[in-house]
This record gives C-alpha cells, sequence and structure tokens, in this order.
C-alpha cells in the first residue's frame, strides 16, 4: 500500500473540481485532509470578522462532505511562533505521509509562506505539489507584447480569452481511502473563528456557507438573472447578480466549473460560444482574473496606490467622518443604505459599492486604505485581489481606474438605478423622519474641495 498524502485545505473549501485533491487520491494511497489555522502568517491581511464566519461554516460543510466519503477533516491551530510548515511535517511524521498536496493561493504574505513550505518539506524528502484551483489563467503565463503585466482590463483580458479553453471540471471523488490511524484533530469551536458575541444571524439568513450552497448559488443565477444580467446587474435592489462572490472567494466553486455551466446553459438555449464568452458576466469573471494577476504582479498595492503620486494625496483623516460612513449615519440614503447592507448581510452590491467607496475617498477626502479596512472586516467575500482592485479604481490611484476627477454623486445614482426608492427603503426606513441625520457634508461643496485637492497632485513635482 502506497504511503498517505496530506490534501492541504486552504481557500478551496471543495471537493469538485479540486486539483490538489485529484493529484492526492492519484497517489493510490490514503488521503489526509488537513487545515491549519495560521493566522499570523498572513499578516497583515489575515482574514476579517465576516469572513472568519464564513470559513467557520464553510469548515463545518466541508468536513461534513469529507466523512460521507469515509474520510475527516483534520484541524490544527498554528500558534504565533509556530509554522504552517513545522505543523505539515509533524502530520506527515504522525501519519507516515511522503507527500503534500495543496491549491494555490495569491496574497503575497501567504506566497512567501508557501515558497517556504515547499522548500522545507522537499529538504525534508518529502514530495510538496502545489496546483491551480483559483484561476483560469495564472498571473505568471499572462503578458503583454513586451513581456510585461497587463495594467489595462480590455486588453488583459481580450489576451486571455484568446487563448482559454478551461479543462473540464473534475468531478467529486466517491470515496476516499482513510488511513489505517487517524491524526488528533481539534474541534472546529477551538480555532476561534467566530465572534464572542453573536452578530452573524444576518449573515446566516442570507447565505448558505459551502460547496452545496454555492452550486445551489450558481443554479438560481443561471434559471433567474443570467438571462437579464446586462441591465439586471446595476440594480440592487434586484437580485440581478450571481452574488457567487463569497463562494468564489473561499473556493467553494471554481471558475472553471461557472465557465462550464454558462457554456452548457448557453448550449442549451443556442447561443453560440462566440457570444457568450464575450458577455458581461464572463467579463466580470475577468475582472477577478485582472484583480489576481495585479496582486501579483503588484504585490504593494494592498496598501499603497499603483499610481505613485496618489501617496501626496491630502487627504483629511477624520474619525468622526469615517464612523458616520462605516455606521451607515451619513445622512445620504444610497451611502447609508450600503453600509447597513454590508453590515447586516456580509455583502454590499457592487453598484452600491462603488458608489459608497467614491463617497468615501472623494465626497469626505478619507484615504481609500481606511475604507478597504473596513470592507476587509465586513465582508464575507473579502478578497484581497478584488478588494484591492476596487478601492484603488475607485479612488483613481489604480491600474485602469476611474479617474479621480469622475466623482459619483449619490444622489443622482439613486435615482437612476434604485429609481423606486427601494434598496433605500428596505435599508434606511426612517429615511424622511426626523430620526434621519441631514447629511454630514455638502455633496457639491465636498466635490469642488475633491477636486481642488486632486489638483494639488497633478500641480506636484512627479505629474507635472
Ligand atoms: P457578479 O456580478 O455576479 O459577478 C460574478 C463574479 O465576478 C463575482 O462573484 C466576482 O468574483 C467577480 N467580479 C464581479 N465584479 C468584480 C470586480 N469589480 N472586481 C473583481 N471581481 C469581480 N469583490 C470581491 O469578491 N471581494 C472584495 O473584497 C471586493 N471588494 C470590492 C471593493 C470595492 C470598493 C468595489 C467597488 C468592488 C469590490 N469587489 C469585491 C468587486 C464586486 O463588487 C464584487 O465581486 C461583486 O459585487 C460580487 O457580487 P456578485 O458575486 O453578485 O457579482
Amino acid at each position: 500500500m502506497p504511503a498517505p498524502t496530506l490534501l492541504w485545505f486552504r481557500q478551496d473549501l471543495r471537493l469538485a473540481d479540486n486539483p490538489a485533491l485529484e493529484a492526492a487520491a492519484a497517489g493510490g494511497g490514503a488521503v489526509i485532509p488537513v487545515f491549519l489555522h495560521a493566522p499570523h502568517e498572513e499578516q497583515p491581511w489575515a482574514p476579517g470578522a465576516a469572513a472568519r464566519w464564513w470559513q467557520h461554516e464553510s469548515l463545518a460543510a466541508l468536513a461534513r462532505d469529507l466523512e460521507r466519503r469515509g474520510s475527516r477533516l483534520i484541524l490544527r491551530a498554528v500558534a504565533p511562533g509556530q509554522s504552517s510548515l513545522a505543523t505539515l511535517l509533524a502530520l506527515a511524521a504522525e501519519s507516515g505521509a511522503a507527500a503534500v498536496h495543496w491549491n494555490r493561493r495569491y496574497e503575497p504574505a501567504v506566497l512567501e509562506r508557501d515558497r517556504h513550505v515547499k522548500r522545507g518539506l522537499r529538504e525534508r524528502g518529502l514530495v510538496a505539489e502545489s496546483h491551480n484551483a483559483a484561476l483560469l489563467a495564472e498571473p505568471w503565463e499572462v503578458r503583454n507584447q513586451s513581456g510585461r503585466p497587463f495594467q489595462v482590463f480590455t486588453p488583459f483580458w481580450r489576451h486571455v480569452l484568446r487563448e482559454l479553453a478551461p479543462p473540464r471540471p473534475l468531478p467529486a471523488p466517491a470515496q476516499l481511502a482513510a488511513p489505517p490511524r487517524w491524526p488528533d484533530s481539534l474541534p472546529l469551536e477551538s480555532l476561534g473563528l467566530l465572534p464572542r458575541v453573536r452578530w452573524y444571524d444576518g449573515m446566516a439568513q442570507e447565505w448558505q456557507p459551502g460547496e452545496a450552497g454555492a452550486a445551489r448559488q450558481l443554479e438560481r443565477f443561471l434559471a433567474e438573472a443570467w438571462s437579464s444580467y446586462r441591465d439586471g446587474r446595476d440594480l440592487p435592489a434586484l437580485r440581478g447578480t450571481s452574488r457567487l462572490s463569497p463562494h468564489l472567494h473561499h473556493g467553494e466553486i471554481s471558475p472553471r466549473q461557472i465557465w462550464h455551466a454558462l457554456a452548457g446553459a448557453a448550449e442549451a438555449r443556442g447561443e453560440s460560444a462566440a457570444s457568450w464568452r464575450q458577455s458581461q458576466f464572463v467579463a466580470e469573471l475577468g475582472w477577478r482574473e485582472f484583480a489576481h494577476h495585479l496582486l501579483f504582479h503588484f504585490p504593494h498595492t494592498t496598501d499603497a496606490p499603483l499610481r505613485a503620486e496618489f501617496a501626496r494625496f491630502p487627504w483629511r483623516e477624520d474619525a468622526g467622518l469615517l464612523e458616520a460612513w462605516q455606521r451607515g449615519r451619513t445622512g445620504v440614503p444610497l451611502v447609508d443604505a450600503g453600509m447597513r447592507e454590508l453590515w447586516q448581510t456580509g455583502w454590499m452590491h457592487n453598484r452600491v459599492r462603488m458608489v459608497v467607496a467614491s463617497f468615501l475617498v472623494k465626497n469626505l477626502l478619507q484615504p481609500w486604505q481606511a475604507g478597504a479596512r473596513w470592507f476587509w472586516d465586513t465582508l464575507v467575500d473579502a478578497d484581497l485581489a478584488s478588494n484591492t482592485l476596487g478601492w484603488q479604481w475607485s479612488a483613481g490611484c489604480g491600474a485602469d481606474a476611474a479617474p479621480y476627477f469622475r466623482i459619483f454623486n449619490p444622489m443622482s445614482q439613486a435615482e437612476r438605478f434604485d429609481p423606486d426608492g427601494a434598496y433605500v427603503a428596505r435599508w434606511v426606513p426612517e429615511r424622511g423622519s426626523s430620526r434621519y441625520p441631514p447629511p454630514i457634508v455638502d455633496l457639491k461643496a465636498s466635490r469642488a474641495a475633491a477636486l481642488a485637492a486632486y489638483q494639488t497632485l497633478r500641480a506636484g513635482p512627479l505629474n507635472p
């Protein structure tokens, strides 16, 4: 009997289309699925509170799915001062495992940790292999004509689409071979992913973390929203988008699975491949790829602007303004609706994300990094690649970003995208009553102040 193999789960919490699982099982020996909780190795971007709640629920679902296949999920906590490498080596020694397989992640701290783990395992004679489970195209495989990373979305995506033929998704295994003796595991609760105060009921009502929940969400989208996505995607009162972002972030579904589901659904309704591949929804998956491309090639952009001159931007840091924004108490209805949707459900509609981000960095002149941090802690889909791209785009300081001088007016955005006020009414029911505060800034005057601040930047020495 071949030696067992460790399958190291991370942000790939699924059994179908999981290349690391496939490779681990292909060895023919027992597979030992493990999850290591090591937040100190992900600093300064260890998962925020809402994402940790999701991770807890998703791990519970994964453990149940593994048990149904005669397997288990072994949980270990890596204390500060210890390392994932040491924990994997200990697990290998306990179980006699000769190989470790995992699926890749692209965050700077995690990439560095993973390189260290791979080297350390191989130095000790173990097989250590990583696989691609999260992206349609690996960031290092995509280069422009001069051999450099792309910084503009349209040519990036045109280039990727031209070459793209994602392999068919792998089926989930019916059974997984168990080792003669399982290594010890901690109870899930002891990892401390859940907060002490139970504030997550709103999220629990809204979402079903786990692979089955992801599949259901995709099915719902294809049946109810895909055909009207082009128009419906901008209306936050509707369920006009896929709401797959948290499932994608935690790896409960892969972009390859979505791609092939779209191909099948398009074929069933007689749509040509050329047509659905060029569709707006597929382009959104492309933005996710672009975000990972940028994060990989420009890892400093999680904290610093890609366009260096923005490091001199005259932000006016103000804890009171930031808090009013965080709590949904700005007196600007669409902004407050979005911030409350976020607080209650751990998610916010993309159109509203753009509006609240523009309001924070332009009307309130608060640094985009403060907004990114709040989103990081409150979004169930908080994703270092997409969040960084979204904030740098909104602040006008990133790749292919909205120019700084294009400032969303949250009132006209509401008229256009929430014309009957249904979205605002759902989240800000006291609007129009004496309980609702007046706007904390004058939209016109703050717009002018933002443009003046931007002018100081343009006049500076770095960008004459
Ligand atoms: P759909 O419209 O159904 O799109 C399908 C998928 O495409 C999404 O699930 C997502 O994976 C991807 N996608 C769509 N739009 C974008 C985009 N603009 N950038 C990257 N990927 C995209 N998305 C995150 O997943 N995590 C974040 O932390 C995040 N932070 C953001 C911060 C700001 C300021 C902004 C403006 C956007 C942010 N986004 C983030 C992107 C986008 O808002 C969400 O991906 C989208 O709202 C998720 O809803 P959905 O799954 O229904 O999207």
